[in-house]
């Protein structure tokens, strides 16, 4: 199943909204991925620093410090090959190119659905490791 697929993986959740955070927090411990948090785009790239095991990072866009584009250039040059998705309150049909330039691997845009979501991981990180 596809929750299975997810069992183990490391997941780094950034977001700056704290009931932003428990939200996703609480639909993804339901797939056993082991989480972490960053409130803000310095956290994150410190983080992804730190430890190089993170599978899979969802990252808002709109965050203190350093925003959700620069954090992800910066963690790019750090891990190359980490699946990094973006999630963001607009419907980003301009924007979609200044994501993917940015490193990123996807987007979603709120708000986030579970299943959707899930959807996402599963299919983006499988993609990426074949
Ligand atoms: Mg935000």
């Amino acid at each position: 199943m596809e929750t299975d697929y997810l069992k183990g993986k490391k997941i780094l959740i950034v977001e700056d909204d704290a009931s932003s955070r428990l939200y996703l927090n609480k639909i993804l411990e339901k797939t056993g991925a082991v989480l972490l948090n960053a409130c803000n785009g310095g956290e994150a790239v410190d983080m992804a620093a730190a430890d190089r095991s993170i599978d899979i990072i969802l990252m808002d866009i709109q965050l203190p410090v350093i925003d959700g584009y620069e954090a992800a250039r910066r963690i790019r040059e750090i891990l190359r090959d980490v699946v990094i998705i973006a999630q963001t309150a607009y419907s980003l049909s301009g924007d979609r190119e200044k994501i993917m330039a940015a490193g990123f691997d996807e987007y979603i845009v709120k708000p986030i659905f579970p299943k959707q979501l899930i959807e996402k991981l599963v299919s983006v990180h499988g993609k990426k490791s074949v």
